[in-house]
This record gives C-alpha cells, structure tokens and sequence, in this order.
C-alpha cells in the first residue's frame, strides 16, 4: 500500500533526498530507491509497501537470534519486500531481492497485526531488513507497546541516527548484524559500508535498546583471527555483556563458491571472543547445545539451557540474577 514516506527532503526540480538509511538515495520524478520500495512520485516520497505483509509466521525468540530477551517465548514474525543492501549471500533473497511489484503482498492494517499479536508475546520483524518499513513498523510497534507486547527488530544496522532514536521509543530489542569487520567487505560482499552499522549498534546500545549481534564467519572473506579479534574487542569496547552470535555459513544465492564455514573456525571466533572479555558468545548453525546455552560468566552455573529450539530457564531467579552466586545478567525476562 502505497503512503508519504517519514524522513525525506524536497531538493530543486522535483527531486527528492530519502532520510532513512546511509544512502540518502536522490530520487528524481518516478525514480525508485535502492531498496526498491520509495519512490518519488510528483515531487515527493512514498513508500510503496505500508501494510504489505511478505511472510507472516510463528518463531521462537530464540530463532532470531535473541537469546537474552523473553527467553522461550513465540513471537509473530513479519516481513515484507526489498533491502537496503544487496549480499551476495542473502539467505532470503527471494523477497528481500525484489521490488513491490513482484510479489503477492498481503495487505494489512495495523489493528489486523495487533489482533493476530495478541495471542504470543511479541512482533519480530524480520525476514528482511525492517528498516525500510519503518513507516509501518512504528506504527504497528506503537501499539504493540501500549497492549503490553514486545517488538524487536532483526536488522543490517543500515539506518540514519534520527529513524533510529524514533525506534528507540518502540522497539525493544534488535539483533544487529555485523556482517565483517572491514570495509572492503562491506563494500565488495554487500553493497554498503561498515561505519554507520558500527553507530547503529553503538547508538542502539546506548538508547537502551536490548542488543544482540550476529557475525556470520565465511570462510576467506572475513574468517581471519585478526579480523574476528578487532571485531570481539570493539563489541568489548561498548559493553563486554553484548550477547554475540557468531554463525556458520552455507553456500547461498550468489555466494557458491565458497565450502560451509568448518566448525573449528567458528570455535575459533568462540575462544577469541571469550579471551577477549565478552560474557555472552554463542554459536549458530553448529547444532552444539554448550555453544547455544547461557551460563554465569561469574560461577560458571548453568543459567538457560537450549537444545535446538527448545529452551529452559534453569539457573536463574525471577528477576534475572545467577540463582548460584547473584550476580546479575544481562537478560530481559
Ligand atoms: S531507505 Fe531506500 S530510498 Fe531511502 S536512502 Fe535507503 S535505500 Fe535509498
């Protein structure tokens, strides 16, 4: 559904500039974004996918990865079409590769969300990058708060700092990516550009969202020990209580030529990150119940128990402290 866009500029001859992510896209008349999904139409911006529901489905928190927020509950997960980036090795390319026009888009209202939200304990949205939605996502995240439901963002980071404390106010917590720790990456691999994800997490952290960060490691293109040590201490830098999930690879979409990331480098990434002072790192894709469970960085004591998707709270107290030794976790209960 198409409606005026938040964030944007009227510049000369009709052109507009688009405020919501580092691209700062310059649209002239008819000229659609990067992400595919706004676009200049007489002179100002419109999104074109308001209430346009790609995927709509049932997921433990768990799945996105969000290990330490509301552990074991379901949330309602969204998507729509489009991205901002373009990686080569996007696990759902089929919609986030696509414009509006593509694709059978469900229409939906916010209330028609709200009324499918009430019955788990929150709204994901995911699937692909949230931040071009946001006109809908805030919209609905609103009134999710107001009927005592969560809403997190699972996100690239690619967005503009005044969006983005707008977000604060109605997102609770977001799982970040943070695709690689060099620009050549970034650049070559996605289409983007590392430093403003870096501000995203870093500002997200301080606006007091609840933040997660998946690394996922390819083998040759950000495998390396020195990449993932500058990567472990930056995240150490902001808060060594940051949740990180670093996740293995499988050949995808553009991205063939490369073999599944073997395990012993994604232990790797797991004792760098912990030598390096991070309290909470997880491995993803490897299918290892230590790697995925939580325990006290204090005492050692199991805290949450994950095999799979199933999911037990067992070393913790109601409001979130080791039941062994007290001290107190990072964790939204
Ligand atoms: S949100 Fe889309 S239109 Fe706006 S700057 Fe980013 S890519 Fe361009």
């Amino acid at each position: 559904m198409r409606i005026l866009a938040r964030y944007w500029t009227k510049l000369e001859d009709g052109k507009v500039r688009c405020e919501l992510c580092p691209f700062r896209c310059i649209l002239k008349e008819g000229q659609t974004g990067v992400c595919r999904v706004r676009k200049n139409i007489g002179g100002k911006l419109y999104t074109l996918i308001y209430g346009s529901v790609s995927s709509m489905a049932v997921d433990p928190i768990e799945k996105k990865p969000l290990f330490h927020f509301h552990p074991a509950s379901e949330v309602l997960s969204l998507s729509t079409v489009g991205c901002n980036l373009r990686c080569r090795h996007c696990q759902n390319w089929e919609i986030s590769q696509v414009g509006p026009e593509f694709l059978y888009l469900k229409e939906m209202t916010p209330e028609e969300v709200i009324q499918i939200a009430r019955n788990y304990e929150g709204i994901a949205w995911t699937y692909n990058e949230p931040t071009i939605w946001h006109e809908f996502t805030v919209d609905v995240s609103k009134m999710a708060k107001k009927e005592g439901l969560y809403a997190v963002y699972v996100t690239n980071g690619y967005i503009n700092e005044e969006p983005l404390r707008e977000l604060a106010r109605y997102i609770d917590a977001m799982n970040i990516d943070v695709k690689a720790f060099s620009e050549d990456f970034y650049r070559r691999i996605t289409g983007g550009s590392l430093k403003p994800v870096l501000h995203t997490v870093e500002l997200a952290h301080r606006l007091g969202i609840h933040v997660e960060v998946t690394y996922l490691i390819i083998p040759e293109l950000n495998d390396s020990k020195e990449e993932i040590e500058k990567f472990a201490q930056w995240v150490y830098s902001i808060s060594p209580e940051i949740p990180v999930h670093f996740s293995r690879f499988f050949p995808m979409y553009k991205l063939t030529d490369k073999p599944p990331t073997p395990v012993k480098t994604l232990h790797m990434a797991y004792e760098i990150a912990k030598n390096t002072g991070l309290e909470y790192v997880y491995l993803g894709n490897t299918w290892e119940p230590e790697y995925e469970s939580t325990y006290c960085p204090q005492c050692g004591n199991l805290l949450i128990q994950r095999v799979y998707y199933s999911t037990h709270v067992v070393g913790l107290t109601r409001d979130g402290k080791c039941k062994r030794c007290g001290k107190k976790i990072n964790i939204v209960l």
